[in-house]
């Protein structure tokens, strides 16, 4: 079958011919509609994230239809409609069955650690095919299990509760899922922040208020919104210091700021007026679990989570046309969500 794959890092991605996947006992075979190109994979490829053994097929957003299923699979079967769960973990450790397989002993990671969606087939576990209804077509379950889910996590770390008031910095993939979440769980109000005003303007479609921080400071605009109380919950999306200072500082009394955003550069924090005062939290989010994807999807299902101007383009399998959406993620920043439909 055919695969992109990352050869050696720091050059582009190459078009191989491997083998079908093996299909294991309790494993089930994917043939892959949709695989989302991520801006981690721009990472990847640039050596930034460490991928190992190489070559590796990259890609984590993957969705598509049962082909094959092993002996011992019970929960899926040939033909059925699947979003898959990039973490892949032993589900016997204490991390796994105390529910935080992110933590796996044994984890490992599509695309990552392990042959990934940018190929014709996918074989996995069969916990971690996860079913797909048939009103979500597959470019959008795809982009579901990673951005969609990661936002739906720090929401959930966040512990908002109806009634309560929300930042959300960065209006990007993430953003646009956080904010249409952030009002299922029931906040009152969510504010999007970011510089760019298209961005903005989806948010605004969405039912948030825009916060332009190009042209103002965010953190006193929420101040103003908010009659100078500040916002309960604020999630960081972007992985800036500033911005996750400024998610710290537009909170209120006992409120949460979440920062999903990675960045290496410390985070300076005035520990009395802005944390301990207010008796605020820091959270930290990373990653997503199997056990949130059903609930994800129904939302998705039932419209609570419109993605339908998520996916911006797709592409074919080939190799120079997805190292120029890598090139282009990298260059400009741009947040167009692509998916490979092979
Ligand atoms: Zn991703
Ligand atoms: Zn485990």
């Amino acid at each position: 079958m055919k695969a992109v794959r990352l050869i050696e890092v720091n050059h582009p991605l190459q078009m191989q011919d491997v083998p079908m996947p093996t299909v294991a006992e309790g494993d089930v075979l994917v043939r892959i509609k949709a695989s989302g190109i991520c801006r981690s994979d721009v990472h990847y490829r640039a050596g930034k994230s460490p991928v190992w053994p190489l070559p590796l097929t990259l890609g984590h957003e993957i969705a598509g239809a049962v082909e094959q299923v092993g002996k011992q699979v019970t929960t899926v079967k040939v033909g059925d409609r699947v979003c898959l769960h990039y973490l892949l973990s032993c589900g016997d450790c204490y991390y796994c069955s105390t529910g935080n397989e992110q933590f796996c002993l044994q984890g490992s990671m599509l695309g990552h650690y392990s042959d990934g969606g940018y190929a014709e087939y996918i074989a996995v576990p069969e916990r971690n095919a996860v079913h797909l209804p048939i009103e979500i077509p597959f470019d959008q379950g795809a982009i579901l299990m990673c951005s969609s889910a990661t936002s739906f996590h720090a929401l959930r770390k966040s512990r908002l509760t109806a009634g309560e008031t929300v930042a959300i910095f960065g209006a990007g993939g993430l953003g646009i899922s956080g904010i249409q979440l952030a009002q299922a769980f029931g906040a009152l109000d969510v504010y999007a922040v970011d510089i760019n005003a298209e961005k903005l303007r989806l948010a605004e479609k969405y039912g948030a208020i825009p916060v332009n921080a190009r042209s103002s400071d965010p953190v006193a605009e929420i101040l103003r919104l908010t009659h100078n109380k500040g916002v309960d919950v604020s999630l960081e999306l972007i992985g800036l210091p500033q911005t996750m200072r400024q998610a710290v500082q537009c909170l209120a009394v006992m409120g949460r700021a979440v920062v999903a955003g990675i960045s290496d550069t410390p985070l300076e924090i005035n520990t009395y007026q802005e944390l301990l005062g207010k008796e605020n939290e820091i959270i930290g989010t990373n990653d997503h679990l199997l056990q949130e994807l059903p609930l994800l999807i129904e939302m998705t299902r039932r419209g609570k989570l419109n993605l339908s101007d998520a996916v911006t383009r797709t592409v074919p399998l080939d190799a120079d046309v997805i190292n120029q959406v890598l090139d282009d993620l990298e260059g400009f920043g741009g947040d167009v969500r692509t998916v490979i439909v092979p």
